[in-house]
This record gives structure tokens, C-alpha cells and sequence, in this order.
């Protein structure tokens, strides 16, 4: 099919390299004879109506920047059968023929309700989590880390001025590698993931030896995933700390702070290349298909696929969920998923080998 006009939205959490990807989206397509509209703050515009044409030069110097163009949004109405009629229409009426969709696994969701009601859609990673299990990648994590080491960096400072502990929370909802590799990289005492038991008595004990030896700052990472959102983990540990070990702590929040920021390179090359191979996807008439990067390959899976190797990974699978995959494919998944937990287990070991 020959496209004569594609749609490209971001939806649910912002990420940096966003606007990366809206480029790279807009550019491809608009070199390959098909016009581009931006849809404005996610899945609500298209239910509003509320979209503008995007020529080449209106993604000019948005490279560089944060946050995104298209504004974001969360949209409870486009998961009824009203709301998703009206973005339908929308569609229709404005002769969009395929939709580019810029978010995490909501936002695939989302994009597979759009395929399977006529509009064939694609969905591009941007979600600083890292936690779409079928991608090795996804944008915005890499400017996120670093926000977070050069934020600990900061804390270490006065950390080492006072001789104390810094917890500090950063995002991760359900996956902690935000945690896991920016403690690695921070050098921390103790990392606290979703995806490994918190062994508090070993960290404790790690710090009474530090201590002793003289080491006045101690950093710890906590996901704001552990315990589930709002546990007050992370408050509780520095408490305990202080408890246990004699050493002054305080309990810092980094929130949303890393969730804006110039994309680093990492982001802005993976945005570019899977925003390009989105568009190309969908000229050769493939759709369902969320960009991945695999071994520095970008490439096409199934969305349905990656939502529940997702959910697999996540010990979070339904009754049912796996009956639409060969037991090859199953087979696959559950390797998948043991080889990610072995790399999680062996980033953490070597996380507190290191601690000494
Ligand atoms: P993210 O894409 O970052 O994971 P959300 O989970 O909030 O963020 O999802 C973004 C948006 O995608 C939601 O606000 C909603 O409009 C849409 N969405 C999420 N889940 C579904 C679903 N099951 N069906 C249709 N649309 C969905």
C-alpha cells in the first residue's frame, strides 16, 4: 500500500530523544513522497483532533532538545470503544493512513488497537526505564543515567565534607536497571532493584568494614520500584542505616529531574535510526511492530510479542497469554528471560564485589 500521509504522536512518559525520533519520523517520510501530521499530546489529540502538518523544516533544531514537540499525555478515554471510534475518525477524516507511536508498552498497546481496527501503527521506544524487555535499548535511559550519576556525583561531595550516606531514589517502576547500572557506575555501597531481594545486613556490614578503614562518604540507589511505588523503601533503608551502622544518612528523591535534560548522543543515534526504521517499516507494509534494538542492530518484533515476553519477564503473565506462540517461541522467551536475569544477577554481584 502507498502511503499518502502517516501520523506521528508521544505518548504516556516523556523521554529525551523524543523529539530525535519526531525528526528522524517526519524527515523519512517526507523523502519518501508521504506527508506527516503531528498528533499533540498523545492519544488525546487524536481522539481531539488536535494535529498539525509537519514539514521538514518544522523538526529543524528540535534534535537537541528535551522533552517533545508533540506534548505527551495519558488518555484513559482511548482505551474505550468511544474513544478509540473518535480517534478513528480522526484518522479517516484526515486521511491518516498509518500512525508512528513514540512511548512504552501503554503506548504499544495502544498502537495494536489502532492496527487491528484498520490503521496499521508502529511503535518507537522513548521511556527512560529501559523496561521494554524485547529492546536492548530504549531512548531516553542513557540521558537519564547520566543525570542520575552527575546528581550522585554531587551528593558525594557533600557526602564526603560530612561523612554520610546518601540513599537516593530514582525512577524505575518495575525495572531497576536505572539503579543497577547508574550504582554500578556511582561506585555505590549498596543498589536496592525490584529484581533482587535487598540483602540489608550484607550492605550494613559492607559499610561497618568501609568505615573502619576509613571511607567517610557511602552512596546507596534505591529504585522507586522496590516494595512497589510509594513503599517508602527508600526512606525506611536510610533510617536503618543510620541505625545500624553509626553513619550519618540522609534520603534524597531524585523524581522527575531525570526525566528532562539535552539527549546524549546514545539517545539521539538510537531515536534517529529506529525512528527512520519505523517509517521504513511501514512503507514496505509491515505494521504491528515495535523498533528494537538488538545487539546494535535495529529491528522489527511483534508488539503482541514483545508485550508478553514483558509480561513474562515480569512474573506478571495471564491465563491464556501464551497461547498464540509456537512452543518455539515460548521456549525463546523463557531463555530470554533466563539469560536477562543471569545479566541483572551479575551486574549486582559485581556492584557489591566491588563495594570494599
Ligand atoms: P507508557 O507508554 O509510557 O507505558 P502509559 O502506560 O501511561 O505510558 O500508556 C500511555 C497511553 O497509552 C495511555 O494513557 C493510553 O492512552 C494508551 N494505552 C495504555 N494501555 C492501553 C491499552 N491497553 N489499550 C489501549 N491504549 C492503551
Amino acid at each position: 500500500m502507498k502511503f499518502r500521509k502517516i501520523g506521528v504522536l508521544t505518548s504516556g512518559g516523556d523521554a529525551p530523544g523524543m523529539n530525535a525520533s519526531i525528526r528522524a519520523i517526519t524527515r523519512t517520510a517526507l523523502q519518501n513522497g508521504v506527508e506527516v501530521v503531528g498528533i499533540i499530546g498523545g492519544y488525546s489529540g487524536l481522539i481531539n483532533e488536535n494535529i498539525r502538518p509537519l514539514t521538514a523544516r518544522d523538526v529543524s533544531n528540535i534534535i537537541n532538545l528535551g522533552g517533545t514537540l508533540l506534548k505527551t499525555d495519558r488518555c484513559d478515554e482511548f482505551k474505550t470503544e468511544e474513544g478509540m471510534a473518535k480517534a478513528i475518525e480522526t484518522c479517516r477524516k484526515n486521511h491518516i493512513d498509518a500512525i508512528v507511536a513514540i512511548g512504552g508498552d501503554g503506548t504499544f498497546r495502544g498502537a495494536t488497537d489502532l492496527t487491528n481496527r484498520g490503521i496499521p501503527s508502529i511503535g518507537v521506544s522513548g521511556t527512560i526505564d529501559n523496561d521494554i524487555s524485547a529492546t536492548d535499548y530504549t531512548v531516553g535511559f542513557d540521558t537519564a543515567m547520566n543525570t542520575v550519576i552527575e546528581m550522585v556525583d554531587r551528593l558525594r561531595d557533600t557526602g564526603e565534607s560530612h561523612a554520610r550516606c546518601m540513599v537516593t531514589e530514582v525512577m524505575g517502576r518495575h525495572c531497576g536497571e536505572i539503579a543497577l547500572l547508574t550504582g554500578i557506575a556511582s561506585g555505590a555501597v549498596g543498589i536496592a532493584i525490584p529484581e533482587i531481594e535487598f540483602d540489608v545486613d550484607a550492605c550494613v556490614q559492607r559499610m561497618i568494614e568501609q568505615k573502619e578503614n576509613g571511607k567517610r562518604n557511602f552512596q546507596i540507589i534505591v529504585s522507586e520500584g522496590v516494595g512497589g511505588i510509594d513503599s517508602g523503601f527508600g526512606d525506611r533503608l536510610a533510617k536503618t542505616i543510620e541505625e545500624r551502622t553509626g553513619v550519618e544518612t540522609r534520603f534524597n528523591v531524585l523524581g522527575h529531574v531525570i526525566r528532562g535534560g539535552i539527549p546524549t548522543l546514545r539517545d539521539r543515534l538510537a531515536a534517529t535510526r529506529m525512528g527512520e526504521k519505523a517509517v521504513q517499516l511501514l512503507l514496505e507494509g509491515k505494521s504491528n511492530l515495535v523498533v528494537c534494538e538488538i545487539d546494535s542492530e535495529i529491528v522489527p518484533v511483534d508488539i503482541n510479542y514483545a508485550l508478553i515476553l514483558d509480561r513474562m519477564y515480569k512474573n506478571k503473565l495471564k491465563d491464556g497469554d501464551l497461547d498464540k506462540f509456537t512452543a518455539e517461541q515460548v521456549a525463546d522467551m523463557r531463555a530470554f528471560c533466563e539469560r536477562k536475569n543471569a545479566y541483572v544477577r551479575e551486574l549486582y554481584d559485581l556492584a557489591n564485589a566491588l563495594s570494599k
